[in-house]
């Protein structure tokens, strides 16, 4: 035997081939960030005493490197950005009403499948092995995709 339980080269791993991915902040000291990175939150706080007082939460926030205003689109299968509003106004999830629209129906056909998928599996008497392998493996094949599509419910009742 053997063949299979080989260590061959091809592991999934992305191993460290294509130059710094990771930036840490490598600056123990920064003196007066003149336009610089600047550190990480994580990094702020651990440079204060060992448990960092509550009321430095704020200025370490204002201080550290700031998370990103734009994020992807929640429809996996699109590709623009949504920007955190400058002022007041609902974060955007979508970026547009189609978007929005093709998630929900995309969302719903799948968890309506799965339901039938699941039904069919306990049903009496139970689906010969082969239905059960294909039906399963179908089912797995939704939950895949759903890992994408979470419940939104809460931030679209506000709608
Ligand atoms: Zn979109």
């Amino acid at each position: 035997m053997g063949a299979a339980s080989q260590p061959t080269q091809g592991t999934d791993q992305p191993q460290s081939t294509r130059g710094p991915t990771t930036r840490t902040t490598p600056e123990p000291r920064s003196r007066s960030s003149g336009g610089r990175v600047r550190p990480s939150y994580s990094v702020l706080r651990t440079r204060r005493v060992e448990n960092p007082p509550l009321d430095t939460v704020a200025e370490d926030l204002q201080a550290c490197l700031q998370p990103p205003a734009i994020a992807t689109c929640m429809n996996p299968d699109c590709s623009q950005e949504c920007r955190w509003p400058k002022g007041r106004g609902r974060p955007p999830l979508f970026h547009d009403r189609l978007c929005h629209e093709k998630y929900h129906l995309i969302r719903m056909r799948l968890l309506a499948e799965l339901v039938d998928i699941d039904s069919a599996l306990n049903r009496e008497p139970p689906p010969a092995s082969d239905e059960r392998i294909y039906l399963e493996n179908q089912g797995a094949r939704r939950r895949w995709l759903l890992l994408r599509y979470p419940d939104l419910a809460p931030e679209d009742r506000k709608e």
